[in-house]
C-alpha cells in the first residue's frame, strides 16, 4: 500500500518514514502541501497523510483541493497535527478529512497504525494506473473552486430582495439568461401551506404535477398559486435540466430551465451548486412571506387580526374618511365551550369568519377579528349598514356552523356607531361597544344603534 506523507519538520518526516517502513508501507515524502498535491498526482497512492500547519498550502487546503478534484474526490486522508487546538478539530472534520490524530501524543504513532489498518479494511483502496498532471488538475481545481465561489456569491446577493420573491424569482430568471441563455425557466415553491409555480412555460397543471414528482417527500397543500414569469412558454424541442432545491437536506421546490441546445457537463455542474443555494433563497423568502400574512390575518377565522385592524382605523382617521363600525360578539359563547367544548368552539368560530368575510366581499367591508369572539366590520358607506349588520346576526342564526354538532344555534349581538361626532377612533369603538352591551342587556341575538344620550 502506497502513502504520500506530508510534513514540513525533517524531524518528523524521519520518525513518520522509519515508523511506516517497518509497519510494510510504500512511502512517498513530501516537505509540504503543494509538493504533496503534485506527488499525489503522480504516485496515486492509497492513503494521504498530512501535517496541518505547513508553509505555503496547508493540510486544510490541500484536503479541500483533493476532494474538489474528480480523481481525489474520495482517497483516505489522515491529518496529524501537533496541537490539540479545537478549532484544529472542527477544520480538519470540515476541510473533508477522513481522520485527524494528533501525531505527538503518546500512542500518536499506534493511532496512525490502526487508523490505516481500519481504512485498509473499510476503503477500497485500489491502485489508480494513470499518473496525472499534477500543474493541470492544480489549475483546473482551483478554477473549478473560483467558478463555484462566485456562482454562489451572486445567488447570495438575491437574499437582498428576498422579502420580494415575485422580483427575486424575476432576478433567478435574469441569472439564468445570463449564465446559460435560457429559453424557458419554471421554479416550484412548496410548503406544507402553499405552492407556488412561476413559470413561463404555460402548461402549469401538467408543470406542477411533473415538478412535484421529482421531490422525494412531495407535500400536498391546498393553496395553489401560478405566476407567469418571462419567457418561451411552450418547451418543444428544448433541451432541460431540472433539479430539486434543498436547505438543510428538507426540500424547498424544484427548479428547470430550458435551452435550445444540449448543457454540457460543466454547465450541469453550475446549475447543480446554483440550485443548492436557491434552497436557502427560496426558505427565507417563503418564511417570510408567511410570517408577513401571519402578522396580519387571524389563523383560526381567516379574517384580519386586531393589529391590522388598528392600522386600518388609524388610516381611515387620518385620511379624514367618515366611516360607520360594528362590535359583535357571540352570545353565551361560554356556554358553547362547556358543552361541546373548546374545540367545537373553535369550530364555530372559524365558521363565522367565513361568513364574515363573504359579507365583507360582497359589501366591500373591512372584517376582522377584535378579540376572542368578538369581531368588527367597517364599511366607509353608511347607507343600509344597519341592515347589511343584522342580516349577518341572521345569517349565523340559521347558519351550520358546525359538522360535528349540527344542531348547535349559536347567535350574536351587535353594536353600532359611526365616526361623525366623535374625537378618535377610539371612542368610535367604545360607543359601537356600548351599543353592544345594551342589545346583550334587551336579550340577545339583537342589532343596536349607538344613541348620543
Ligand atoms: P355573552 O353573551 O355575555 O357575551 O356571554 P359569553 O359567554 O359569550 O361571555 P364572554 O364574552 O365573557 O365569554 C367569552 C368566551 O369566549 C370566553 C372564552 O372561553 C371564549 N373564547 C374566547 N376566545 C376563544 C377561542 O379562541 N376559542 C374558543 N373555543 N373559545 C374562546
Ligand atoms: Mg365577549
Ligand atoms: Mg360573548
Amino acid at each position: 500500500m502506497k502513502i504520500v506523507v506530508a510534513d514540513d519538520s525533517k524531524m518528523w518526516r524521519a520518525v513518520l518514514k522509519d515508523f511506516l517502513n517497518s509497519e510494510g508501507y510504500d512511502v512517498v515524502m513530501a516537505n509540504d502541501g503543494l509538493e504533496a498535491y503534485f506527488k499525489i498526482h503522480e504516485e496515486i497512492p492509497n492513503v494521504v497523510i498530512s501535517d496541518v500547519v505547513m508553509p505555503g498550502l496547508n493540510g486544510y487546503q490541500l484536503c479541500r483541493l483533493l476532494r474538489n478534484d474528480p480523481n481525489f474526490s474520495s482517497i483516505p486522508i489522515l491529518l496529524l497535527t501537533a496541537s490539540s487546538e479545537s478549532l484544529n478539530k472542527f477544520w480538519s472534520k470540515y476541510s473533508g478529512a477522513n481522520a485527524y490524530i494528533q501525531k505527538d501524543s503518546k500512542d500518536g504513532l499506534k493511532q496512525i497504525s490502526l487508523k490505516l489498518r481500519e481504512m485498509g479494511k473499510t476503503l477500497g483502496l485500489e491502485q489508480k494506473p494513470n499518473p496525472i498532471n499534477g500543474k493541470r488538475a492544480f489549475g483546473d481545481t482551483l478554477d473549478k473552486l473560483f467558478a463555484e465561489i462566485s456562482l454562489r456569491g451572486e445567488v447570495r446577493k438575491l437574499f437582498n430582495h428576498v422579502e420580494d420573491m415575485n422580483y427575486t424569482i424575476r432576478r433567478i430568471n435574469d441569472l439564468m439568461r445570463d449564465l446559460f441563455e435560457i429559453k424557458a425557466m419554471a421554479l416550484l415553491s412548496i410548503t406544507l401551506n402553499e405552492m407556488a409555480l412561476y413559470s413561463s412555460v404555460t402548461d402549469f397543471e401538467f408543470l406542477e404535477g411533473w415538478m412535484v414528482s421529482q421531490l422525494v417527500r412531495p407535500s400536498f397543500p391546498q393553496k395553489k398559486r401560478y405566476i407567469r414569469i418571462d419567457g418561451e412558454t411552450e418547451t418543444k424541442g428544448l433541451a432541460q435540466i431540472s433539479k430539486v432545491m434543498s436547505f438543510d437536506l428538507k426540500e424547498q421546490g424544484v427548479i428547470t430551465i430550458w435551452r435550445d441546445r444540449t448543457f454540457s457537463n460543466r454547465e450541469i455542474g453550475s446549475f447543480s451548486i446554483i440550485s443548492e443555494e436557491l434552497g436557502g433563497v427560496l426558505k427565507i423568502g417563503v418564511q417570510l412571506e408567511e410570517y408577513r400574512r401571519n402578522a396580519n390575518f387571524d389563523d383560526l377565522t381567516g379574517l384580519a387580526n386586531y393589529r391590522a385592524l388598528e392600522g386600518e382605523l388609524r388610516k381611515l382617521w387620518d385620511d379624514g374618511k367618515n366611516f360607520v363600525l360594528s362590535i359583535m360578539d357571540i352570545d353565551h359563547f361560554k356556554k358553547v365551550n362547556d358543552t361541546y367544548g373548546h374545540a367545537i368552539g373553535n369550530e364555530v368560530l372559524s365558521s363565522i369568519g367565513k361568513i364574515l368575510r363573504d359579507f365583507a366581499k360582497d359589501f366591500n367591508f373591512f372584517a376582522a377579528r377584535f378579540g376572542g369572539e368578538e369581531f368588527i366590520v367597517i364599511s366607509e358607506k353608511k347607507e343600509n349598514f344597519f341592515e347589511i349588520v343584522d342580516n349577518i346576526r341572521t345569517k349565523i342564526e340559521k347558519a351550520r356552523l358546525s359538522k360535528s354538532v349540527p344542531e348547535l344555534i349559536v347567535t350574536i349581538s351587535a353594536g353600532i356607531a359611526e365616526r361623525n361626532g366623535f374625537n378618535s377612533f377610539t371612542e368610535v369603538v367604545e360607543m359601537a361597544d356600548q351599543a353592544l352591551y345594551k342589545a346583550k342587556e334587551r336579550g340577545r341575538n339583537k342589532v343596536l344603534n349607538y344613541e348620543a344620550k
